[in-house]
This record gives C-alpha cells, sequence and structure tokens, in this order.
C-alpha cells in the first residue's frame, strides 16, 4: 500500500521563473527507478525527496498541459487552483531579477485563499549582492520571501527544509482516513484527450456494473465503486474526469496533481493510450510515474475503432514495444469507449493484475529461485581498496506486497551494479510471473561468517 507519510508539494509560478531548473536541482540527488531508461530523463512529472524524517513528492504542475493554446493569465491561475485542491503544499517560485508583477500578485491571491503551506521562493538570487531583490516580494502577503538560486543551488534544501517544518505531520491530521485496505483501487490516468473521461462513462454505464460513489477519503476526491461480476473495485478520483467528461468547466481537467494523487492511491494504474495518435513522450512519463508509485500497470489502448487496418495496428504495437519497453510486461487491451468495444474487460484485468503483485512467495522458493539466478549467472567481484573478492548472495525473503518486495541478504550490497539489480528482478518476474507488476528490491549487508 502507499505510504501515507508522504507530502505532496506543487510547485508554481509564471513561465521562466525557474521552476523547472528548480525541480531538476531537487531531482538530481535523486535515483530515479527508471534511471537509465532512455528518453525519461527530461521532463519527468514527480519526484521524490527526502527532507529530514519527511518524504516529499514534488510535482511539476507544467508538466502535463494539454498545449499552449490557453491564455497565460488562465493558466496560471489554474495552476495555482490545481495546486491548492491536490497538493498539500505549494512551492511558489518568483523571479527575483523582474520583482513582483501583475500575475504574481494574482497567483498571490489565489494562494492566499486557502490555509495550505506556501513557500515563497525567490529564485535567480545567485550572488550575495542580489539579496536586495528579496525584501519587494513581501508584498504578495505570503511571509518571508526566501532567495533561491535555482541554477547554482543556493538556498534550494533549505527551502524545502523549512517548507517541510511547515507540513502537518501526517496520521496527525485527523481528516485523513486510512483507506480500506480490501478494497482495490485503480487508477485511470493518461494525457488530455486520450478518452479517460470516455472511458469511464462507459465502464459506469454498463449494466452490468453497480456504481456506486465513496466519498473522498482525502481533500475533495470522489472514488467509485464498480461492483461487477468479476469483483469489486474502486476507481480513485474520479471527480476531475467526470466533470471533464460534462464538460462543466473546461479548466477543471485534471493535470499532472490529479494523475500523482491518483497513482498515490492506487495498487493499479491503467494507463489510457490514444490508440490513433500513438505513444508519445508524455504518455511514457506518465507510465513511468505509475510504476515508480508502485503501481501495477495495464495500458488501454483506446480509439482501437480508429486503427484501421494490419498495418497501423503492427505500426502501433511495434511502438509500445519500443517506447514502453520499460513497463514489465504489462497487459494491454485494445479498447474503444466510443463503441464500448472490450471495455467491459477491464476490471477482469485489473483484478487479475492486482491479484499478481498481492501474492506472498515462501522463503524457501525464494531461495531456490536465488541460488538458481546466482548461479546462472554470478555477480561481479566487488571492488574494496586494492582487495577483489567474490560477491556471495545469502538468502531473500518477501518484506512486502502491491508491490512486491524482497529483501536479500549478500556480503556487499553497494558493489551490487545496477545492471545485476534488474537481472534479479527480471528473473523474479519470470519465474513467478510478476507481469506488469514492479517489484521493490532491497539489498542488505551480512558478514560471510553468518553465512
Ligand atoms: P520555468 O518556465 O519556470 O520552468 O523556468 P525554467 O526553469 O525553464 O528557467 C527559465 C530561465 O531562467 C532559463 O533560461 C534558466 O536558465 C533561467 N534560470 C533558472 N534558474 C535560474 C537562477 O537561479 N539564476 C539565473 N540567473 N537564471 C536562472
Ligand atoms: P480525456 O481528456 O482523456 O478524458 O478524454 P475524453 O474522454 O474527453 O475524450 C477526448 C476525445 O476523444 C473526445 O472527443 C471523445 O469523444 C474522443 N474519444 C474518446 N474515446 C474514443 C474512442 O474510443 N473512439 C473515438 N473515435 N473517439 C474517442
Amino acid at each position: 500500500m502507499p505510504d501515507r507519510a508522504l507530502s505532496i508539494v506543487a510547485i508554481v509560478g509564471r513561465p521562466n521563473v525557474g521552476k523547472s531548473t528548480l525541480f531538476n536541482r531537487y531531482a538530481g540527488h535523486r535515483r530515479a527507478l527508471v534511471e537509465d531508461t532512455p528518453g525519461l530523463t527530461r521532463d519527468r512529472i514527480a519526484e521524490e525527496v527526502e527532507v529530514g524524517s519527511r518524504r516529499l513528492l514534488l510535482v511539476d504542475t507544467a508538466g502535463l498541459e494539454p498545449g499552449a493554446r490557453e491564455e497565460l493569465a488562465g493558466a496560471v491561475q489554474r495552476q495555482a487552483q490545481e495546486a491548492l485542491t491536490g497538493a498539500d503544499a505549494v512551492l511558489f517560485v518568483v523571479d527575483g531579477r523582474e520583482g513582483p508583477l501583475p500575475l504574481d500578485r494574482e497567483i498571490a491571491d489565489t494562494l492566499r485563499r486557502s490555509a495550505k503551506p506556501v513557500a515563497l521562493a525567490v529564485n535567480k538570487v545567485d550572488v550575495p549582492a542580489h539579496a536586495d531583490r528579496v525584501a519587494a516580494f513581501y508584498e504578495l502577503g505570503l511571509g518571508t520571501p526566501q532567495p533561491v538560486s535555482a541554477e547554482h543551488g543556493g538556498g534550494a534544501w533549505d527551502l524545502l527544509e523549512r517548507l517541510a517544518e511547515t507540513l502537518p505531520v501526517p496520521g496527525e491530521t485527523g481528516g485523513e482516513e486510512a483507506d480500506d485496505a480490501s478494497l482495490l483501487r485503480v487508477a485511470l490516468v493518461g494525457r488530455p484527450n486520450v478518452g479517460k473521461s470516455s472511458l469511464l462513462n462507459q465502464l459506469v454505464g454498463s449494466e452490468r456494473v453497480v456504481v456506486s460513489e465513496v466519498p473522498g477519503t482525502t481533500r475533495d476526491a470522489v472514488d467509485m465503486r464498480l461492483d461487477t461480476e468479476d469483483g469489486s473495485l474502486v476507481l480513485v478520483d474520479t471527480a476531475g474526469l467526470r466533470r471533464a467528461a460534462r464538460r462543466q468547466r473546461v479548466g477543471e481537467r485534471g493535470g499532472a496533481l490529479m494523475t500523482v494523487r491518483a497513482l498515490e492511491r492506487a495498487r493499479v494504474a491503467l494507463v489510457v493510450i490514444d490508440g490513433a495518435a500513438g505513444v508519445t513522450d508524455q504518455d511514457a512519463h506518465i507510465a513511468a510515474l505509475a510504476l515508480e508509485r508502485g503501481c501495477a500497470c495495464a495500458l488501454l489502448i483506446n480509439k482501437w475503432d480508429l486503427v484501421k487496418g494490419q498495418g497501423s495496428a503492427e505500426q502501433l504495437g511495434q511502438e509500445i514495444e519500443r517506447r514502453l519497453r520499460f513497463l514489465p510486461d504489462p497487459p494491454i487491451l485494445r479498447v474503444s469507449a466510443k463503441t464500448g468495444q472490450r471495455v467491459d474487460r477491464i476490471p477482469a484485468v485489473a483484478r487479475s493484475l492486482a491479484g499478481k503483485g498481492e501474492r506472498r512467495l515462501s522463503t524457501s522458493e525464494l531461495n531456490r529461485w536465488l541460488r538458481e539466478a546466482v548461479e546462472r549467472h554470478e555477480p561481479a567481484m566487488a571492488q574494496r581498496g586494492s582487495r577483489r573478492r567474490p560477491l556471495k548472495f545469502f538468502y531473500a525473503t518477501q518484506t512486502g506486497v502491491s508491490p512486491p518486495t524482497f529483501l536479500l541478504f549478500c556480503t556487499d550490497p553497494l558493489a551490487i551494479r545496477p545492471a545485476y539489480r534488474r537481472f534479479l528482478e527480471n528473473r523474479l518476474r519470470e519465474r513467478f510471473d510478476f507481469a506488469g507488476t514492479p517489484i521493490r528490491l532491497r539489498l542488505r549487508a551480512r558478514r560471510e561468517a553468518n553465512g
């Protein structure tokens, strides 16, 4: 289950103030799960960082914009609004070189209306001589403006530390009830216009499905419970999707924050792709995020009614293979929200995927697997100073489910290369059929004499 001690922090501000530079600075300090996946290092949506004892999930709210056609002021306002509804805290970035501009004031007005913690970062304060740029931002009424230099790093971590201190301690807020762990929570995610809300409407419109609304456990979330012949599941955070479907307020379409928040609460992610448009960078980012957040992933290739002919279907298959190959063998369902084709199979796919991630393997079958894997491909020798010593594995045990988490004891965890770790993960996945499921491997040191 997702760890509740995680706080979501949205980074907002006008374009060009340095939001992405700051985000990347923080992101650079963490080794991402999909670190060496080509094309996924840039334009990431969310990044987890540790600040003291707190875990923060930083979200670049500009990361999932539908397009640049929207008027700037409107887009920025919407970003601020979304941050307030979706995040636990806001990191508001302004440009120290320019002083407070009208758009900064508008964002500040929106942010002041909420009780959520806001940190005001005055960026581009690169050298001590720039410090006099900071005071002008007191007028925004958001407390003490804090100087940073996203480019050079100055002040960046102090800023996060102070923000972390103002956050309510998770679990003590009283407002958030623990999600009922027996229910399967599923997130329907994808970039704008792939057909998420249409799929939701098809799903809840089916005569074979009984639908009930579950009051949101967190903030303003609305979940939907579907009881089907294949069992029950809960689609998390559907409020934004349904608003979009009714086209009530176009501005309320969910963006990066809604996606992150839904994934954080879900065990299974249904990543929706527009089959007619093919696989884009954004699709890949969303899929990677789902995996990183510990969700088992299935792909829903929507608009299948528009994919005509053997040629296009094959081309699409190759694209999925190439651009989403970091997904561990995900189930793929070709659907059409328009015609309803195969939509009724979605709940069964989600349940079967969740079932795989929930299994507990016995220590004896795990150890048999470990012995065989290591025999098949021995880890490289560990280099310690001038000595090279063989790396030895002792035993493995499963410490968690959804995602399946394993603890491996060995002589020198730091000497295990990422490629070898991946080898072990893949063997585990093959042997125990964890297709579509992320696997967490933890390595721990044990001295040889004890083994
Ligand atoms: P965003 O649109 O808010 O995400 O802004 P970017 O991160 O893309 O940065 C906009 C421009 O400001 C880029 O040219 C950055 O190199 C520059 N920039 C960002 N942070 C700093 C900083 O701390 N100091 C200086 N001098 N320039 C910065
Ligand atoms: P969302 O932004 O992901 O929620 O996407 P929507 O559900 O709003 O759909 C975006 C557009 O794609 C709308 O015009 C839908 O009518 C259309 N659409 C969605 N699903 C399908 C489908 O299966 N086939 C076709 N042809 N169009 C679809």
